[in-house]
């Protein structure tokens, strides 16, 4: 049996209040739950609590989650517990279980199966996927593989199912940035099994090309390899498929974008001049190919020191100021810090959302606010879009 939400609901209800007289179950403190493949998130609200019992009943709540599950034969591998004020805005997270593992893909892996040979044409891997969103860059080395990571992890955090794809064919970083290296990719039934890592089911073609040899793309052969990534892969019902593109405005980044039935493109350009040139140009791409812009982010805005002091390296709003002149929504500020470049050479992105006093906790605190402008542009797009359509709920 998987692990429901209602499966969760039962398994909370009977937990107590830290310094109450009530239970979960007997009170409204349970707001949302979600679950996928083994990891869980729930939201609660419960205003009366401090700090230390919110802790207290994460842990009491993962305890009963992890010992039911355990009877169930399904293993939790991660729990999040958020605690919302009655705006909703977050005002703890606590998460509990193996928040940094890379275990291999559950699937078994069929024995002498080539991946690429083994798939199945006519599989449509995208049919569940509700919402695509395209990272994109106007040049490499500016952070588009860093925010496109951050970014699924970031949104995996808050509870959505959520895919990566490092369809960076010119400098996969993903094996690196997930810490992917020691996993075999295994085919079932004809479909690329993501790998099931930090929350996020990812697929890289860095494990499907041969590093040491550099291919010459050109628009068909990406289109090809594109659609094997894409179609014929596993990625089930996901809230969001982030996709991390090659950099530039080439042609292939270009047939790559077309191909997809796109929510829109997030924008990466650090604070130079240089570099808003070439993100303009990126933007003007993917204006031409009519798919919405959900913003721009700007990173490696400014340094923070360990003594918290900030450096204003590239120029701090150079970013935002493009944005603005070109009339997009503006993302956020993503700061130069040492964890953030250590964390992804170690494979390790859910520690940049741990936060700290200095600069761990202002990196934290810029990737959850990028994570939820893109929340936002995205059901922005989705309005624009005709995606949702108004419900009437007669009770
Ligand atoms: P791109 O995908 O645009 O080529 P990457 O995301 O691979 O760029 O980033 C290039 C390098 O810069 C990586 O080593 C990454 O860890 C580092 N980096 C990116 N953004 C930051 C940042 N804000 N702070 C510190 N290091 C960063």
């Amino acid at each position: 049996m998987a692990i429901t939400k209602d499966f969760i609901r039962d398994a909370l209800a009977p937990i107590r209040l830290p310094a109450q007289d009530t239970t979960i179950g007997a009170s409204d403190t349970l707001r949302w739950v979600s679950a996928c493949d083994g990891f869980v998130s729930v939201r609660m609200h419960a205003p009366d609590l401090t700090e230390k019992h919110r802790r207290a009943l994460s842990a009491a709540c993962f305890q009963a989650l992890r010992a039911r599950c355990e009877a169930q034969g399904e293993p939790l591998d991660q729990f999040t517990c958020e605690f919302v004020d009655h705006a909703g805005e977050v005002e703890h997270t606590f998460t509990l279980g193996r928040s940094r593992d890379s275990r291999p893909a559950r699937d078994p892996q069929p024995a002498g199966h080539t991946p690429i040979a083994g798939l199945d044409p006519q599989a449509s891997g995208m049919a569940g996927v509700r919402h695509i969103i395209a990272v994109g860059a106007g040049k490499g080395g500016v952070g588009k593989s860093t925010v496109s990571v951050n970014l699924a992890v970031g949104l995996a955090r808050k509870g959505h199912a959520v895919g990566l794809l490092d369809g960076d064919i010119y400098g996969p970083s993903l094996p690196t940035m997930l810490r992917l290296d020691a996993l075999e990719q295994t085919v079932l039934e004809g479909r690329l099994q993501p790998f099931l890592v930090h929350g996020v089911k990812a697929i890289t073609i860095g494990k499907l090309v041969d590093p040491e040899k550099p291919l010459i793309w050109r628009g068909p052969m990406a289109h090809g390899a594109f659609k094997q990534l894409t179609e014929q892969a596993a990625w089930g019902d996901l809230d969001y498929l982030i996709i991390d593109l090659p950099p530039g405005t080439g042609d292939v980044p270009l047939t790559m974008a077309q191909m997809l039935r796109l929510s829109g493109a997030v924008i990466v350009c650090t604070p130079q001049k240089v570099a808003q040139d070439d993100a303009a140009r990126a933007v003007r791409m993917f204006q031409q190919l009519k798919v919405d812009i959900l913003g721009v982010v700007e990173n490696m805005s400014y340094f923070v020191g360990d003594d918290a002091k900030v450096y204003d390296i590239f120029g701090r709003g150079g970013a935002q100021q493009m944005a603005q002149r070109m009339n997009l929504p503006f993302l956020g500020q993503i700061p130069i810090t040492m964890r953030l470049r250590e964390n992804s050479d170690a494979g390790d992105p859910g520690a940049n959302f741990e936060a700290g006093d200095g600069p761990d906790g202002v990196l934290a605190r810029a990737l959850q606010e990028l994570v939820t402008n893109v929340e936002k542009q995205v059901a922005l797009a989705d309005l624009r879009q005709g995606q949702t359509r108004p419900t009437l709920h007669i009770t």
